[in-house]
């Protein structure tokens, strides 16, 4: 081990490989708005020189980064250029990408205060900010998870909780035998993501009582069952196809009347609710129990950032309940992050969150995300001016094209775009139609890269209906 130990400390000290990374970071960081958005099939064909048996000995730290750069970054998705619309993938802001270098060599796991004070110090502000500018309860607080889908695990464990102890069942210990029975209300709009921790949970599916929406995809308030203190419904800020928001106000005065739980699912919607010109579709949001949101979508912070906020700190922490006799937690004075996750060991994800939100302010985050909105706009007028359908109101970021009735023509066409390394769209289905859908979620978006994604729209539509 020794030589391993000499080698590793020399590449330590010199710095050379960290040189070596961020030179092949620059050279990639400047070519991804212009080259390819989805790799060129030559680079998906050099994956396989990855293909190796593990290897016996150790290898040369600067061979490994001249590999990755080589073959590696031309087989990434240059979702940072501008022109990537798929999915609900967000860019990501030079400061919050600057603080993760510098964080990483920190290498601080966040689990208990004592093992970082900084990160649990900038845990506690985001909390608080959070909750200022979300327009929040008060007593909310916070959870920095790997994502949305973590978030809404917890925020679902958390209701489970309160809403057992409700029924005096202590979930904790009893478990799901015996229990009295808990009824789960969603949108049938609702997120893929939803419908997993609902299962994890050990709700089953086939219990879920499902509510209809309107052409949106918005949960119609008048299609809501009854509701009692055995309830947990789940909510949307952003329909993962249209963007559309479910009418808070009416619902969770429903729900807080009766005694349920309401989560609201806000991946990349919640943040809404954070600026003066959207702010509206978020309105109620305030009176739900639990809000799941990503730092890495709408926000543009690195991944993996996922956030759960809950008013309800006891059935929180107590879901996520963690013991053992080493563990010298400080609860009650200073922030242990663990208490608010599933994990224990975590990296430092809050203290990029922190940047983002230092540096943008209010004003910043307005911005960011209204600019986002106004370019999903854009591309939806100039796909609508060449004849192109859009299925819905575009209040947010998301856009649903449709460029054929025919199915088999719309996969046509989205596949042409897809190969054209122009833009990135992906597809889904509304309404019965196959769909395109378009997310404009990074910074970068220009009003340039718009029209140009647009105009691939255009050719690609030429090109197969020519044939
Ligand atoms: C992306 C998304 C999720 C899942 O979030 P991850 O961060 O990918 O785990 C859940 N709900 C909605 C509405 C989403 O857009």
């Amino acid at each position: 081990m020794t030589d391993l130990r000499q080698t590793m400390g020399a590449e330590q000290q010199l710095k050379s490989i960290f040189k070596q990374a961020q030179g092949y970071a620059f050279d990639y960081a400047d070519g991804a708005a212009e080259r390819s958005v989805f790799p060129q099939p030559e680079a998906l064909a050099n994956l396989a020189l990855f293909d190796e048996d593990m290897p016996n000995t150790n290898g040369d730290a600067s061979s490994i980064l001249q590999q990755l750069h080589q073959y590696g970054s031309p087989a990434s998705v240059a979702q940072t250029g501008g022109r990537y619309f798929g999915f609900v993938n967000g860019g990501v802001i030079p400061v919050t990408l600057a603080t993760k270098w510098l964080t990483d060599f920190w290498d601080q796991n966040t689990a208990l205060q004592v093992m970082s004070p900084i990160t649990s110090k900038l845990e506690e502000i985001c909390e608080g900010w959070l909750q200022q500018l979300l327009g929040l309860p008060n007593t909310t607080v916070a959870g920095f998870v790997s994502g949305t889908s973590s978030a809404i695990f917890c925020g679902l464990a958390a209701a489970r909780l309160r809403i057992y102890a409700n029924q005096g069942w202590d979930f904790n210990a009893r478990g799901h035998n015996g229990a009295p029975s808990i009824r789960i209300i969603a949108g049938r709009h609702t997120h893929g993501a939803v419908v997993k921790a609902i299962a994890l949970l050990g709700f089953g599916l086939d219990n879920i009582e499902w509510v209809e929406g309107d052409d949106q995809g918005r949960i119609d308030p008048t299609f809501m069952p009854t509701l009692d203190d055995s309830c947990i419904v789940i909510l949307q800020a952003g329909n993962v196809n249209s963007g559309a928001f479910d009418p808070f106000g009416e619902i969770c005065d429903n729900a807080n009347k009766a005694g349920a739980w309401v989560h609201i699912d806000g991946a990349f919607g919640l943040w809404a609710g954070g600026t003066q010109r959207l702010k509206y579709l978020t309105q109620g949001m305030d009176k739900a129990h639990s809000w799941s949101v990503d730092g890495h979508k709408t926000l543009n912070t690195p991944y993996d950032s996922g956030i759960l906020l809950c008013r309800d700190k006891e059935a929180l922490i107590t879901a996520l309940q963690a013991s053992g006799d080493y563990l010298t937690s400080s609860y009650g004075e200073k922030r242990d992050g663990m208490m608010y996750t599933p994990e224990m060991s975590r990296r430092a994800r809050a203290v990029e969150l922190w940047a983002a939100l230092k540096y943008l302010g209010r004003s910043g985050v307005d911005e960011l995300v209204f600019g986002l909105h106004q370019r999903a706009v854009q591309f939806a007028d100039e796909l609508r001016a060449a004849g192109f359908d859009i299925l819905n109101d575009v209040v947010f970021n998301q856009v649903i094209v449709s460029p054929s009735p025919e199915d088999e023509i719309t996969q046509q066409i989205l596949e042409y775009i897809q190969a054209s390394g122009e833009c990135w769209v992906g597809s889904s289905v509304w309404q019965g139609k196959k769909v395109i859908r378009i997310s404009v979620c990074s910074w970068v978006t220009s009003e340039q890269d718009i029209s140009r994604s647009a105009l691939t729209f255009v050719q690609a539509r030429d090109a197969i209906c020519a044939k």
